[in-house]
């Protein structure tokens, strides 16, 4: 029984530890870096063939995989007679005697040429994918094995049908060709042979054959409005050896031409160039960079048909638009509009989303506060009316009852002395009469605010009725309460409000050791009546019994 129970406990372990060991190689395998040369044949900062580069890159780092690109320049746009690849091979050749790419990826002509030709030395067996391989026919490759790529099509014929579908009216096509070159002689031949006879009859032609910048500018500056100019191959420079650079050429060319000037290839379509159908380095970056997944992913390249046809698009530049008049609506719908200049929105597109944002965080931030601000001042108003008198601005009895009160029974428990002035307008009633009610308004007012600016702050002024009005003083002895309604009844007898003679009867009464608020009230009151009794316009005062 015990060895059983081992024997099963040594086979679960042995289980355990093989699926584990399993699992890890597994992970190591999924992990594994996988290493791309990435041969161009010219030179970093060539526009060209940095787009290729560029999306392929983009497009390899967005698989996912884990695959590093290393990139060998050839160079050959500044060393065209290409006397440096064999030396560089075998620079090369040292560079990689113990080392194994998983994958070539060639750009342009030259570089496939010298894959093809340094194969066995550099990288035997390795799968090779080109792009940018001008006008490339299944005979190029007939006898080399595990490769695919992509097609670039000088799109010669589509250039020519672009520039008359936007200028029919055009006389003469004018082109700059070369046939020194194997690719331009071969777009040269092409030319000749296959697409002028299809326009000979009906427009002029003329070729500017291997001609150096200055001769195509001499030229081309004879050239009529109502031409066409094509640029089919690369100019060259004085010598006809080496190339002219492509901004300075197209530049001079701008100058140089009064008709719309159109080229096949999108690196010279800016400076006043106006347009083309080109295959785009982005294309042709991306093409490649498919192919070389499904390498990756175990699909031999032999079984991964070549993309014959690769992407083309009809592309115009918006300054030469400008130039020549033309806007987006007189364009093939079919097209792309380069070097056009941002507008604000796509230029300041970070910066317009955060100010927007903080502008409409501000306004609703602002909104709620002007809400808080207008409900509180709403409270504040409907407060104000419910312990205010209206007309008088003094307060109202609601708030003798709710506040003053208690506050008088504070005071007393507290031993302080605390006085009330009664007040009544005498003869008010004939104001009235003799002057109307709105007058008697005036009279009312005239008179509050001189209650509010003679009392302290502490104190309190109510419009206690019609022409009544209640002062509570608090810390205030009988005879101070008594100076205080002298004072008072000379202002208002001196007031004379609309030139109204008015006066007031003043009862005075200052809260006793265990009274209340009514009893002192009564007191006041009761010396009101007295004052009117004496003939009004007095202060009288009443003491506790
Ligand atoms: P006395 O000297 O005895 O106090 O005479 P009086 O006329 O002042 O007293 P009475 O109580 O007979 O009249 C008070 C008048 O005050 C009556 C009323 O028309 C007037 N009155 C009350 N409230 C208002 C008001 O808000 N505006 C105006 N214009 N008059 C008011
Ligand atoms: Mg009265
Ligand atoms: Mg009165």
């Amino acid at each position: 029984m015990l060895i059983r129970i081992i024997s099963i406990l040594v086979m679960t372990g042995c289980f355990v530890f093989a699926f584990v060991l399993h699992a890890d190689t597994k992970l190591q395998e999924d992990s594994k870096e996988r290493q791309i040369l990435l041969l161009n044949s010219y030179h970093r900062g060539y526009l060209w063939s940095d787009r290729i580069e560029d999306e392929i890159r983009r497009k390899l780092n967005a698989s996912g995989e884990n695959i590093e690109i290393f990139v060998e320049y050839l160079d050959t746009k500044r060393n065209p007679r290409l006397e440096h690849l064999d030396i560089l091979a075998e620079s090369l050749a040292i560079k990689y005697q113990n080392f194994k790419y998983d994958l070539v990826i060639t750009s342009d002509n030259n570089a496939i040429d010298f894959a093809i030709k340094n194969r066995n030395r550099l990288f035997p067996d390795v799968p090779i994918v080109f792009c940018g391989y001008n006008d490339f026919s299944l005979e190029d490759i007939a006898d080399v094995e595990n490769i695919t790529g992509v097609n670039e099509r000088v799109e010669i014929l589509n250039t020519i049908e672009l520039a008359l579908s936007m200028h029919p009216n055009s006389r003469k096509l004018v082109f700059i060709v070369n046939n020194i070159r194997t690719t331009p002689a071969r777009n040269y031949r092409l030319l000749k042979n296959k697409i002028i006879p299809k326009y000979k009859d009906n427009v002029g032609i003329e070729f500017l054959l291997n001609k150096s910048t200055k001769q195509i500018m001499q030229a081309v500056s004879k050239v009529s409005a109502d031409n066409l100019v094509f640029i089919l191959a690369h100019p060259m420079n004085k010598n006809i050896i080496d190339y002219e650079p492509v901004d300075e050429f197209t530049r001079k060319l701008a100058i140089s031409s009064r008709a719309p000037v159109y080229a096949p290839w999108e690196y010279f379509i800016k400076n006043g160039v106006l347009g083309g159908t080109v295959v785009n380095a982005k294309g042709q970056g991306s093409e490649a960079a498919a192919l070389a997944l499904k390498i990756l992913s175990g699909i031999p390249a032999n079984k991964l048909d070549i993309i014959m046809k690769p992407p083309v698009a009809n592309v115009f530049d918006y300054y030469a638009m400008k130039k020549f008049g033309l806007s987006e609506k007189d364009l093939p719908t079919s097209r792309i509009v380069i070097n056009k200049p941002k507008s604000f929105y796509e230029q300041y597109k970070f910066f317009v989303w955060i100010t927007g944002t903080a502008i409409l965080i501000l306004i609703i931030i602002m909104g709620i506060l002007i809400t808080l601000l207008s409900v509180r001042k709403k409270r504040d108003e409907f407060e104000f009316l419910a312990t205010h008198d209206p007309l008088t601005g003094l307060h109202s009895r609601n708030y003798l009852e709710d506040v003053a009160f208690n506050r008088i029974e504070i005071a007393a428990k507290r031993h302080q002395s605390v006085s009330l002035l009664m007040i009544d307008l005498d003869h008010f009633k004939k104001i009235n009469d003799n002057y109307g009610h709105a007058v008697g308004d005036c009279v009312l007012k005239s008179v509050g605010k001189v209650l509010i600016d003679q009392i302290r702050n502490e104190d309190t002024a109510v419009r206690f009725g019609g022409e009544e009005f209640v002062i509570i003083l608090y810390h205030c002895s009988l005879s101070e309460a008594k100076e205080k309604a002298e004072d008072l009844r000379r202002k208002i007898e001196n007031l004379k409000p609309n030139d109204i003679s008015t006066s007031a009867s003043i009862g005075v009464a200052e809260l006793h050791l265990g009274e209340g608020f009514n009893e002192l009230f009564k007191r006041a009151d009761d010396a009101v009546y007295l004052a009117k009794e004496k003939g009004r316009n007095c202060v009288v005062t009443i003491e506790a019994t």
